[in-house]
């Protein structure tokens, strides 16, 4: 069996490795069309700025070391220019000689990743991007070189506030360059809901990157970038970082189906419109576990995923690629923001009803030195519990609390299930109430009907309907910071002042939700309509920082 790989990095290389443990037999052949192979684009941000200071560790493999192992052929600088699915062959030119041949294969795989959007606009040549090792050569070479602005600072300009464009705001920032990033909404990374991503822009702006929202570039020039309203920002580099699109002209100048996401299609084998054909990574749509829609999600872990598995079908096996939640996390300056399955705003669009907790426990034991706070918001079925997403940030520990949630959904878990995980514990790396438990305590109060809840962006209507708000913390909190208009019964007084207190319909808060709590059965002892601010006055007022944001 003659099997041809299409692009060799995450899904390409994937499939070929494993495909040879599986077929020693099989004959393998890898076309890459840039110069190295198997090499870490993830880390192509931090090599720019040094943090990763040895390029060699960005090469994972080589095309000697991986002839040496696994007797796969890996044709670097070699790019597959068409696809001929009735006489089964590949057409390669080769980019260093030009020589163009033909090449059979019984079976192909392609995984050809995804390209970076490009944008429209005069002057876009001059702009620069990270998709390989030789992009970031060319980067750095030029960020050393960056011409200062008529203020004396070199800048740089970044066009998008997606996951790269963030990355490489912070890296450049450490270079000590002056970072603007124009974004065109009014959020960065819009897979988050508002007053979760809040942080993460409060982060970038604190360490010195400006963040201009609800902004278009019009036009690249020598010395900056022009935006649609007329105004200027100077920079002596421009980067494009508006997302990605699946790089899949071959597929389709091939015929093959092309998905309404304009990925490529799959079946669940990752098998495309024609039976011997395979696709893996950023060029293919995946199936969204929560919505059960086509999506496009360019992630290292589903391309290394679903290229073993395109491997295991070659091979015979009778296997099928799970659908795919989309867990994602970016860390910029120390501060960390991840994401899986479905946000407020996903669940909204895709009108899967939802149920939403807030909460603001420590990463570890708040006696032990050290701990920070990690900011959760997680999501589940308001009928069967069942887990639907989580968004979380902080300084440490957010990764572990994104990766146990997404675990749990995969494992069909409920919220309530969250109160009984047996985490690991000592002082140093959790509580013995693990920030997770945390959030299936107060989600279990939320889904039994313990504690009616509002959420930060309910609380306007809930006023204009009458309620009135009563901030149950200590006098000096509430002198500090309030919600405007909210009166303030501290919790251990409430028994003694309900006089004060509108029983028929009340809404209280606290700092993060857990006096509230309190507050709440108190009142409802005592006969009243209440209902507790979800994530108290932290997330609301992140929340309103959020809102003041540029439409
Ligand atoms: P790629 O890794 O893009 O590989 C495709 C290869 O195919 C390319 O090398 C290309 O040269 C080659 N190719 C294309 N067309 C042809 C052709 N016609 N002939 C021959 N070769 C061809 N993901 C994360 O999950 N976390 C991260 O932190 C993260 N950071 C990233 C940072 C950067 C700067 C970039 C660029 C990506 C990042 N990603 C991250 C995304 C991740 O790298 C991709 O999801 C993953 O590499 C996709 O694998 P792939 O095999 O589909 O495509």
């Amino acid at each position: 069996m003659k099997v041809v790989i299409i692009g060799g990095v995450a899904g390409g290389m994937s499939a070929a490795t494993r495909l040879r443990r599986l077929e020693e037999r099989a004959e393998i052949t890898v076309y890459e069309m840039s110069e190295h192979v198997s090499y870490a684009n993830c880390g192509l941000p931090y090599f720019i700025s040094d943090v990763i200071s040895e390029r060699q560790s960005l090469l994972l493999q080589t095309p000697e070391s991986l002839w040496a192992r696994f007797r796969i052929a890996v044709k670097v600088q070699s790019m597959v220019t068409s696809i001929n699915r009735e006489a089964k062959t590949v057409t390669v030119k080769n980019l260093a000689t030009g020589e163009t041949y033909d090449d059979p294969y019984d079976k192909l795989v392609i995984s050809t990743g995804a390209k970076p959007r490009q944008l429209t606009i005069p002057g876009i040549e001059r702009a620069m991007w990270l998709r390989n090792v030789t992009d970031a050569d060319t980067v750095k070479a030029a960020l050393e070189n960056v011409a200062p602005d008529k203020d004396g600072q070199k800048s740089v300009a970044i066009l998008g506030a997606g996951f790269i464009g963030i990355e490489l705001a912070e890296n450049i920032r450490h270079l000590g360059h002056k970072v603007t990033i124009v974004q065109r909404s009014n959020s960065i990374l819009g897979q988050f809901d508002p007053e979760m991503i809040q942080p993460l822009h409060d982060q970038l702006t604190k360490h010195g990157v400006e963040i201009v929202l609800s902004a278009e570039a019009a036009e690249i020039t020598k010395t900056g970038v022009i935006l649609t309203n007329g105004s200027r920002i100077d920079a002596g580099l421009v980067f494009t970082a508006a997302g990605v699109v699946p790089d899949n002209s071959l597929a389709r100048e091939a015929g093959l189906k092309i998905g309404a996401t304009g990925g490529l299609w799959v079946d669940d084998q990752q098998r495309t419109s024609d039976p011997d054909i395979f696709a893996a990574g950023d060029a293919v749509e995946k199936n969204g576990e929560l919505t059960g829609d086509q999506t496009l999600i360019p992630l290292a872990n589903l391309a290394n995923r679903h290229g073993r598995l395109v491997a295991d079908v070659i091979a015979g096996r009778a296997v099928k690629a799970r659908p795919s939640l989309g867990t994602v996390i970016i860390g910029a300056f120390g501060f960390a923001t991840g994401i899986t399955g479905l946000s407020e705003r996903a669940a909204i669009k895709g009108g899967i009803k939802h149920a939403i907790i807030h909460v603001h426990p420590n990463n570890h034991a708040g006696y032990y030195p050290g701990a920070k706070r990690v900011s959760m918001k997680v999501l589940f079925d308001p009928e069967t519990g069942k887990l639907l997403g989580a968004q979380a940030h902080g300084e440490d520990g957010a990764d572990k609390r994104i990766d146990v949630i997404a675990t749990a959904i995969a494992g069909g878990l409920t919220i309530d299930d969250l109160m009984d995980l047996e985490l690991a514990y000592a002082p140093q790396f959790g509580s013995a109430k693990d920030a997770i438990n945390i959030a299936g305590y107060v989600g279990n109060n939320v889904f039994n009907g313990t504690t009616p809840t509002v959420q930060w962006h309910q609380l306007e209507a809930a006023r204009a309907a009458g309620a009135q708000v009563i901030d149950v913390r200590s006098p000096h909190e509430h002198g500090a910071g309030r919600i405007p208009g909210t009166i303030n019964i501290p919790v251990d007084e409430l028994r003694d002042r309900l006089s004060e207190v509108q029983l028929e319909d009340v809404v209280v808060y606290c700092a993060v939700g857990q006096r509230g709590h309190i507050a709440t059965q108190i009142l409802k002892a005592n006969g009243a309509k209440v209902r507790n601010l979800d994530g108290g006055y932290s997330t609301w007022s992140v929340a309103e920082k959020a809102m003041q944001r540029k439409p």
